[in-house]
């Protein structure tokens, strides 16, 4: 049985914008770069970096809680759910978070559904400069549930075995 599907990258992306408070700056600088290119796809972003963003530079962007407030949980939630396929998010390594496992939610969700992740600005340079971001591209994600299944029934014939 075949253990993964493939869901489509639309040529119009939606793309979650995220930075730690130290990263703003750098991340205003790499959005203001390259608004032609973001102004083309649908933006989402946590609450302080969406409203820095969107006065700045006049992008249109639906903005969730801040990170330290749920943010980030609810741009993971909308990931599975398969609304954002995209993330560009400028951590800091350099300063502890209270939301700390947050983030670690997140990166671990937006790999499980293999979405494009930059987590600082050279990869969101080598990300938004790709030819396949003027397409559609066939993410293949894993079935999960089928592998699990599989592994139930090994288990439970092994014990069977018994
Ligand atoms: P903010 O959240 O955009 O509301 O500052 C970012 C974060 O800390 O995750």
């Amino acid at each position: 049985m075949r253990q993964y599907h493939t869901v489509p990258l639309h040529e119009k992306k939606r793309i979650a914008l995220i930075a730690h408070d130290r990263r703003k700056r750098d991340l205003l600088e790499w959005a203001r770069y390259n608004v032609g290119t973001l102004s083309k796809h649908i933006l989402y972003a946590t609450g302080t970096t969406g409203a820095l963003l969107s006065r700045e530079l006049d992008l249109e962007i639906h903005r969730f809680k801040s990170g330290p407030l749920g943010g980030d949980q609810q741009i993971g939630a909308k990931i599975a759910e398969g609304e954002i396929d995209f993330l560009i998010f400028f951590w800091d390594p350099l300063e502890p978070q209270p939301h700390d496992v947050d983030v670690k939610a997140l990166l671990r969700i937006a790999t499980l559904y293999n979405i494009p992740v930059a987590l600082n600005r050279s990869s969101a340079d080598f990300l938004i400069s790709s030819p396949l971001m003027h397409g559609t591209y066939e993410r293949i994600i894993p079935d999960h549930e089928v592998v699990l299944r599989n592994e139930i029934e090994r288990a439970a014939k092994i014990k069977l075995e018994w």
